[in-house]
């Protein structure tokens, strides 16, 4: 157990305004492994001070020289690559492997991604008789959750940094060892003072303060709807900037046409993967109605082997909602053929990897966002009656498509309400856009539509 001190605020850490703690507990064993300092509406006003004081610096900074300083922090989160994936495992559970290689290796490469774009990126233009200029929007506040602790503080931070905003983080409650672990990768980065700083704490306190600071220009938020909406609420009363990255409730559509044992394994995997903590998962397995038991005894087969390899989800609340779910999904009607609600082992806040088949659309399961490890498999007629299946939730954030041939593919994801598709399987690429169609968000991240999120236009005519 190791009491952590201060904020990280205008280049050094700095004792905080008040004496609450939060307690940082490993999922896996409910043991408390740390506490940080819980943020108050002072610390983040100084946090927003210093950033507000860095902007004019830091925006006038040469891009090239951004660059450098965003290649230093890429190297500096390199150089902690171990001590990160240990922290990410220790407060968030995920297993060891996969902390290195996603967790860690993912938000590598989007940090060097953004050095190189910040060298590169033509921040001024020519059209006709105008001179275009693609300025920071100003200070950001970002706020993150904990499903993949390091890469949504670096899809948010290097861009803006990139940009040549400055930024104020407050991460999640259950994940902030992470988070100063990146602020000290920006200190040994050599960033000017106050051009990124760091306010742990809770949500309704440090993160509400933060997204109504009258001198934050831009809210980049990543969480649940419900908080979502909130934080657009107060950004559209102050008419300032925001970006909303919410929830999901994808859709994987195997057409008849596909190979469906590969389909149905790496939907499995898909679901499974991070314990179900991730907003693109493909929650719903969409099968033709001629396919489905063969569908469902392959996923009962193939989440089985899941049992003893995936980590907790975060924290007992969690483990709560999403054993409410199974419970629910069994209450309408839904059948449990891998997994269930119980309890599969006795410390750590497990879920076992479940799988409901005779799913229907309307049920809480096929609309709700789980966040666990639980797939929902549901039968469709024809094409057109998967597409309304497919699109008939409120979310629109990913989804898969499988057929036999590319083509038919790529025709039925273009008429998918949604803002991700990946086609016969394709691997997630870091550098394309990354956001949602209707309630799944607001603006896109990452790739070069990640950098112009945190851009404004001024033109000059000639
Ligand atoms: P959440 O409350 O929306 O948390 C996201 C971030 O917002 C955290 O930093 C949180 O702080 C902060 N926050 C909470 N209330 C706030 C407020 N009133 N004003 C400003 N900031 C606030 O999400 P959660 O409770 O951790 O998870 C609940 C559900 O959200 C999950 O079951 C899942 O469905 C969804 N979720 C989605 C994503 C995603 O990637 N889209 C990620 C995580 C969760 P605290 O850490 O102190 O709460
Ligand atoms: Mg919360």
């Amino acid at each position: 157990m190791k009491a952590h001190d201060g904020m990280y605020i205008d280049g050094a850490w700095r004792p905080a305004a008040g004496r609450d703690v939060i307690e940082v507990v490993n999922p896996a064993d409910e043991q408390v492994i740390g506490t940080v300092p819980a943020g108050t509406a002072e610390d983040v006003d100084a946090a927003v001070r210093a950033a507000r004081a860095a902007l004019p610096g830091w925006s006038a900074t040469p891009p090239a020289e951004r660059a450098a300083r965003l290649a230093a922090l890429r190297d500096a989160l390199a150089a902690r690559e171990e001590e990160i994936a240990g922290t990410v495992t220790a407060e968030l559970g995920s297993p060891l492997a996969f902390s290195r290689t996603v967790h860690v290796g993912m938000p590598i490469a989007v940090a060097g991604f953004y050095a190189g774009l910040a060298a590169t990126y033509a921040f001024e233009e020519k059209v006709g008789n105008s001179t275009v200029y693609h300025e920071p929007v100003g200070v950001v506040g970002a706020i993150t959750p904990w499903n993949y602790p390091l890469h949504q503080i670096v899809a948010k931070a290097t861009p803006a940094l990139a940009a040549g905003c400055t930024v104020v983080l407050k991460p999640a409650e259950d994940t902030p060892l992470t988070a100063r672990l990146f602020a000290g990768a920006v200190d040994e980065a050599g960033l000017p003072a106050g051009v990124f700083n760091l306010v742990t704490g809770v949500g309704p306190v440090a993160g509400q303060e933060l997204a109504e600071h009258p001198d934050v220009d831009l809210v980049s938020f990543t969480g649940s709807t419900a908080v979502g909406r909130r934080i657009g609420a107060i950004a559209g009363a102050a008419v300032k900037k925001v970006a909303l990255e919410l929830g999901g409730k994808s859709a994987n559509v195997i057409l008849p046409s596909a190979d469906l044992a590969r389909a149905v394994n790496v939907g499995v995997a898909n679901v499974m993967s991070n314990s179900g903590q991730t907003c693109s998962a493909w929650t719903r397995m969409l099968v033709h109605h001629d396919q489905y038991e063969e569908a469902v005894a392959l996923a009962a087969t193939a989440a089985a082997k899941y049992g003893e390899r995936i980590g907790p989800v975060v924290n007992a609340k969690q483990r709560a909602r999403v054993r409410g779910y199974i419970e629910k999904g069994v209450a309408e009607g839904a059948r449990v053929v891998a997994g269930g609600p119980g309890s599969p082992r006795e410390r750590g806040y497990f879920v076992s990897p479940t799988v409901l088949a005779d799913v229907t659309p309307g049920m809480t399961v096929a609309q709700e966002e789980i966040f666990g490890p639980v797939l929902s498999i549901l039968r469709y007629d024809d094409e057109e009656d998967a597409l309304r299946i497919a699109n008939g939730t409120v979310y629109g954030l990913a989804g898969a498509v499988w057929a036999g041939d590319e083509a038919e593919a790529v025709a039925f994801a273009r008429r998918l309400d949604t803002g991700q598709v990946d086609i016969n399987g394709g691997r997630f690429n870091p550098l394309a856009p990354f956001g949602g169609y209707k309630q799944s968000g607001v603006g896109r991240e990452l790739g070069t539509h990640g950098l112009t999120e945190y851009l404004q236009t001024k033109s000059l005519q000639f």
